[in-house]
């Protein structure tokens, strides 16, 4: 499994997931990371950690660089995307409104699960991705939809920290997320890429 040097992620990229979560699109892009601890394969399991009563699906576009970046140009930020994927940018909802920040809640080990992984040509300004959630649609959404389009996102997080080869963006979600529960499954599919699908565990569930 590929395990990033780091995951950027972007917050309110979606006008549509902004506003569910009671908030606007913001006027630079919001990023956060995740640690590369909490990153799984397709197909294994998500964990639910007793911390939290509310962990939710973010179904994602993610982009992988394929060169070190230190503030890149727009035409270098383009050049440089190496593989586009499914991304699970899973969060205990309740632990990330507690805190008034995103640490906690994001970084759960099981937290990101990513895949399938290819390197591609595709035009990353219209990639299509939707949700699933034991077979029911919940989250249907595409770049082009996006606030701040892939490689601005590039551009602007190599301007704050220098991306190295494999390190992963995850470009944010839109409208629908929901909670996940014991015995789940969640899909992630990234139209031309295919289908990140991972169960849900709560070891303390009754068996
Ligand atoms: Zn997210």
């Amino acid at each position: 499994m590929h395990r990033p040097g780091k995951i950027v992620c972007v917050g309110r990229n979606y006008r549509d997931h902004a506003k569910e979560m009671g908030n606007d699109v913001p006027k630079e892009p919001l990023i956060f990371l995740k640690p590369p601890s909490s990153v799984i394969a397709d197909g294994e399991p998500i964990v639910l950690p007793p911390q939290s009563g509310q962990v939710e699906h973010e179904g994602e576009i993610g982009v992988t660089v394929g060169k070190t970046l230190r503030r890149a140009s727009a035409h270098e930020a383009r050049e440089a995307i190496q593989a586009i994927l499914a991304v699970n940018d899973v969060t205990a909802r309740d632990l990330q409104r507690k805190d008034v920040q995103f640490t906690r809640g994001k970084s759960f080990d099981t937290f990101c699960p990513v895949g399938p992984w290819i390197e591609t040509d595709i035009d990353p300004n219209n990639v299509a991705v939707e949700t699933r959630l034991n077979g029911e649609v919940k989250q249907k959404g595409n770049t082009a939809d996006m606030a701040f389009p892939v490689s601005f996102l590039i551009r602007y997080i190599s301007e704050i920290m220098t991306l190295y080869p494999g390190d992963l963006i995850a470009t944010g979600t839109p409208a629908g997320v929901s909670r996940m529960r014991h015995g789940d499954t969640v899909e992630v599919e990234v139209a031309g890429i295919g289908v990140l699908r991972n169960k849900i565990f709560d070891p303390n569930a009754n068996q």
